[in-house]
């Protein structure tokens, strides 16, 4: 998408051309997964796939907001002066919802928009819509209206957004890897202290195929909210003798040698997933920057064990996508990403592999599963921008 198909779109529901075009990116999650709200380390990139937006500011204090991926809200109207959650508003409560939250930091405007948006990340995939979207928002208030708020602070404002606005228990990694996105890097984020560090994903002959289990996600929420909850649980156990905050304090062995505190099967596993997960993202930072991406892959492949053992969050649909994966030649590494249950996973495959490993994975998948999935190569990408014309 361009600013001229863009500027069309926009044209046909308003029939005037669109002063500027912003676009805001979705994010993989190379290792960690699970690890952001116990306090952990996370290594996410930005992609090149994401979500567009004409815009137009306007004189009054009104919105009329429209996405053509969700063409049965129709256009949306609000206004500045109610920016409460309604459920009738549909997505635009991820705009009024950044609003909402800045104006408590007293950031505000004093005009409106009208928005016509169009992303191309497949729909609440584990890519972070949400996300991008609320970092688009982010970026038209920065751009587009000068409100002078540091990176970092409006990746915050989305997470308040998902939290608080919301009601939803999500970490703040979607909004940081979208938010402080750069082409050709990963971020090792330690959602502990909100320390960072880029590091060039400098593949060589590798490159990232996203595999779309196209699994509408269904109890995901909820089944989330379990989890996070056994995990402060476990957490909970282990503070009695230990002087920790999160379990992404543990090394291995202080887990090892403390488990017994846990005393419950399945409170140990999750704890243990979010332990090891931790220092394996660390372990795979290192790989990275040591231009071994054989381990790389290897520490790849036991984040998915770990998640479908010890997390159990994977599900049929993504361990065949991954297992089979693991089979084909070219290969470095495969796991789920996101949060899992459906949703997609990512694969290391070798550049001149990528066609025979999409219908070698494609086939025994639609085989097994009984609709076809959906692959694309990750480019990784810059955080949300202007679009030029
Ligand atoms: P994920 O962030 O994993 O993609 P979520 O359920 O958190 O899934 O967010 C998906 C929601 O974000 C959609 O249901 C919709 O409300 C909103 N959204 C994302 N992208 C768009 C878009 N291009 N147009 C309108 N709404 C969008
Ligand atoms: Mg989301």
């Amino acid at each position: 998408m361009d600013f001229a198909s863009l500027a069309t779109e926009y044209q046909e529901k308003f029939d005037v051309t669109p002063q500027r075009v912003f676009f805001s990116p979705g994010r993989i999650n190379l290792i960690g997964e699970y690890t952001d709200f116990n306090g952990g380390h996370v290594f996410p990139a930005a992609i090149s796939m994401g979500t567009y937006a004409a815009f137009s500011a306007r004189d009054d204090r009104n919105f009329r907001v429209y996405s053509a991926n969700v063409p049965n809200a129709g256009m949306l109207t609000f206004s500045l002066d109610d920016l409460k959650f309604d459920k009738a508003d549909n997505w635009a409560n991820y705009l009024k919802g950044m609003l909402f939250e800045l104006a408590k930091q007293n950031l505000t405007i004093d005009h409106g928009f009208d928005l016509f948006v169009h992303g191309n990340l497949p729909d609440a995939s584990g890519l972070s819509s949400s996300a991008s979207m609320e970092m688009l928002m982010g970026e038209i208030l920065h751009a587009g209206y000068g409100m002078q708020l540091d990176e970092v602070e409006m990746v915050k404002v989305g997470q308040q957004v998902e939290n608080d606005y919301f009601g939803l228990n999500t970490g703040i990694m979607d909004q940081f890897a979208i938010g402080m996105g750069k082409k050709d890097q990963a971020i090792l984020l330690d959602t502990n202290t909100l320390d960072y560090q880029y590091a060039p994903l400098a593949l060589g002959d590798y490159v990232v195929v996203i595999m779309n289990t196209k699994k509408r996600r269904e109890l995901t929420d909820s089944k989330y909210n379990e989890r996070r909850a056994q995990c402060e649980e476990a957490l909970r156990r282990l503070q009695v003798k230990l002087d920790i905050k999160t379990l992404g304090d543990l090394s291995e062995d202080e887990f090892d040698e403390n488990a017994y505190l846990i005393n419950d099967d399945i409170l140990i596993k999750r704890a243990r997933h979010a332990v090891f997960e931790n220092q394996r993202t660390l372990k795979a930072f290192e790989a990275l920057q040591a231009n071994d991406l054989k381990r790389f892959g290897h520490l790849v492949n036991a984040s998915h064990v770990s998640l479908h053992y010890d997390f159990a969050v994977t599900g049929k649909e993504l361990d065949t996508l991954v297992e089979t994966a693991w089979e084909q030649p070219g290969v470095l590494g495969a796991r789920m990403t996101g949060a899992g249950f459906g949703g997609c996973a990512i694969a290391l495959v070798k550049k001149t592999n990528v066609d025979e490993f999409e219908s070698a994975v494609g086939k025994v998948y639609e085989d097994t599963i009984g609709h076809p999935a959906e692959f694309y190569v990750a480019e990784i990408a810059d955080g949300p921008k202007e679009i030029q014309a």
